[in-house]
């Protein structure tokens, strides 16, 4: 199946699936955003990219910043921090692809030789392994493989806390967690309904906290219980 462009999803909305489904309908569904330190910190960390100059050369590097990404069958676009495409000396055979026949590497207007993209996204915090950052990163290599129809074997996640660099390989198994993570986020979208909260150790890192409630409105819980409880310990 392919989506046309109407249906298209933020791509960063994926990072929010994998954290937790009621995030990502409270974002996607009831239009809810709410910053804390921690998305102001990442937020900061992508002006620094976007302000940065388009386009950067450095020997075989061609450095794109805020590139425009989508991808018809995963249903997503966005926009990439960093795409770093690289020159390729060994370009090796063709990748075969469910999308079709993926060259190694490709010409870019302006330069010689031929290079593959290598997308990079800026998180913020030490490095770690998060499955929802890495799925984002998988779905834009997905986007720049549909786009250009070019392989992108890989790619990385730089986490500003120290400057460290994760490098992420686009294996079988991460594009299926990918592709699964994007047929989930059209499903719970276009069902329209938010899952009810379930308190967890993550809420207390999530910028929706205090707009979730998931204390006081989880699953087994009800308002009126909390407040009960809560004012029979007064007593
Ligand atoms: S506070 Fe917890 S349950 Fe609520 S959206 Fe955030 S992670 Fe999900």
């Amino acid at each position: 199946m392919m989506y046309s462009d109407d249906d298209l999803l933020p791509l960063s909305v994926l990072a929010d699936l994998l954290f937790c489904e009621r995030r990502a309908a409270l974002h996607q569904i009831e239009g809810l955003w709410k910053d804390n330190l921690f998305t102001v910190e990442g937020t900061y960390l992508h002006q620094k990219v976007d302000d940065d100059l388009p386009v950067e050369s450095r020997g075989d590097l061609r450095i794109t910043r805020g590139l425009l990404l989508h991808s018809r069958e995963l249903g997503l676009s966005g926009k990439a921090d960093v795409v770093e495409f690289c020159r390729i000396a060994d370009v090796g055979g063709a990748h075969y692809s469910s999308s079709g026949t993926l060259a190694a590497a490709i010409p870019l207007s302006g330069s010689s030789g031929l290079w593959r993209p290598y997308p990079v996204d800026y998180k913020r915090g030490r490095l770690r392994h998060e499955e929802g950052f890495e799925a984002q990163l998988c779905a834009q290599a997905l986007c720049l493989e549909e786009m250009l129809k070019v392989a992108v074997p890989e790619g990385a996640i730089y986490y500003g806390k120290p400057r460290r660099r994760l490098v992420v390989v686009f294996d079988d198994s991460l594009r299926s967690k990918t592709r699964e993570a994007a047929r989930r986020l059209h499903e719970l979208v276009s069902s329209g309904r938010t899952p009810q909260a379930r308190y967890e150790k993550k809420c207390e890192s999530c910028s929706l906290l205090s707009v979730c409630m998931p204390k006081i409105t989880g699953s087994g819980r009800s308002a009126q219980g909390y407040i009960a409880k809560a004012l029979a310990q007064d007593l």
